[in-house]
């Protein structure tokens, strides 16, 4: 009996001690966010200049309206607190450039490292050099051997100038049609609209969609980029390793949520669970078997350029056809790792995706994750829910239903979102918001 106690109390103590010990990251950066601005500013006016005295006439005109685009953008997002100025992941990022700098002169000196409040695996560089880790990437990749290699593409990126490049070739080529301006202008829109679309990403997707040479160039930055990464000490194999993770990456996570996750979540002492929330929309006005095949698979995500770039990658460099032993994360890395997944909620709160920060919320209840913290969560999205639904705009927080895109287990839990009338998230608000208070009086 006694035994039974203190293994629960040791349990109690962990679970306790490890949501306490976890340390929100500090959005007090205000100073460094209005360095940056200014640097920032000034370096992509510099930038434009350059561009008009290179470029002449219309190429040039042209070329300095979307780095104005871009610019303002991203001082926009910059503003908006989409990235963090101090954090943990500061130093250990500036140590693994450090490492691939050591064998590589090519290596930019003046490297400015952004990390991103962004959930999904990426980094990208902009034209002035700074360079954007999304936190998500520690959430996905391995170790730190695999995030270098996402970080190395983007060298070869930069080094080899390819957003230049296909800005300058839109142009000369006058592809740059109304639509895509128009394009621009709408999503900016949308952004103050509180949609969590950048602007800055779909104009970066357009323009490589755009071109012809897209994959051509995802080809020379893996190359440029391994180059970059074989010359450092990481385990040369971890370059292949970390693309065939991105492989399987998800904007929205396949895990399923069971029907008994809901009744446990939801079954609440002033509100029982309501077999009605469960019920599904009709779609059989779609071709449902059509889709069943894809739906049933664990994942939705297709990536067959990276299949192309794999194969390409080991016929060029035939000793990444050897199969090595994975590199073990190192402590750091862990606790970087810990951290971005402990951002995963914080960041979907940010981006107000309210919907899916209940989703992802619900997963780790489901495995018990951390179960304060995330049904802290589950309150604070509830409560923004709450308030779209009053003001019949939830529907900038929330998706509606796609059988086509969309698993299963997401459509149910659209289904349950919008079936739920406005008193009973109210109710569910407050019953999580609550908990909440407890939480935070103790
Ligand atoms: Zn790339």
């Amino acid at each position: 009996m006694t035994r039974k106690l203190i293994v629960l109390m040791c349990f109690l103590l962990s679970v306790a001690g490890i949501s306490q010990t976890y340390k929100a990251i500090d959005t007090a950066d205000y100073l460094q966010r209005k360095e940056f601005l200014k640097n920032f500013t000034a370096h992509n006016e510099s930038l434009i200049k350059g561009l008009r005295s290179k470029y002449s006439g219309r190429t040039g005109s042209e070329m300095s309206k979307i780095y104005k685009e871009f610019g303002t953008d991203f001082e926009n997002q910059v503003k908006n607190k989409d990235f963090v100025f101090k954090s943990e992941f500061d130093a250990v990022i500036k140590s693994l450039v450090e490492r691939l700098r050591k064998n590589n002169p090519k290596v930019p000196q003046d490297l400015k490292i952004l990390i991103a409040r962004d959930n999904t695996p990426n980094a990208y560089c902009l034209a002035d050099g700074t360079f954007v880790i999304n936190m998500g990437l520690y959430n996905w990749m391995d170790n730190e051997a695999q995030v270098a290699g996402v970080i190395s593409h983007e060298l070869g990126h930069k080094i080899e100038d390819h957003t230049l490049k296909s800005v300058l070739n839109i142009v000369e080529q006058n592809t740059l049609d109304k639509s895509t301006v128009q394009y621009i202008k709408e999503t900016t829109d949308q952004r103050s609209l509180g949609r969590n679309e950048k602007a800055f990403d779909i104009l970066k997707n357009r323009i490589y969609k755009k071109s012809v040479e897209k994959r051509k160039l995802e080809m020379q930055a893996d190359n440029l980029g391994y180059v970059i990464f074989k010359n450092s000490d990481f385990k040369k194999s971890e370059f292949i390793n970390g693309l065939q993770k991105l492989q399987t990456f998800d904007t929205i996570s396949p895990r399923e949520l069971k029907i008994e996750t809901y009744k446990k979540l939801f079954d609440l002492p002033k509100q029982a669970f309501n077999e009605k929330w469960m019920k599904k929309e009709d779609f059989s006005l779609y071709n449902y078997n059509f889709y069943k095949e894809k739906l049933n698979k664990d994942s939705l995500a297709s990536h067959p350029e990276m299949e192309k770039r794999i194969e390409s990658l080991k016929k060029t460099f035939p000793e990444l056809n050897i199969s090595e032993e994975s590199e073990k994360p190192s402590e750091a890395y862990l606790a970087l790792k810990r951290t971005a997944r402990m951002e995963i909620l914080p960041n979907y709160f940010h981006s107000e995706d309210f919907g899916l920060g209940i989703y992802v919320a619900m997963q780790f209840l489901q495995d018990s994750e951390e179960e304060k913290y995330y049904k802290n969560w589950l309150g604070k999205c509830f409560s923004k829910i709450y308030e779209a639904r009053k003001k019949y705009n939830l529907n900038r927080y929330l998706d509606r239903i796609e059988p086509k895109n969309q698993s299963e287990s997401y459509q149910q839990f659209l289904n349950f979102m919008w079936n739920l009338s406005l008193d009973e998230i109210k109710n569910i608000s407050d019953y999580y918001q609550a908990n909440e208070t407890i939480v935070k009086s103790k």
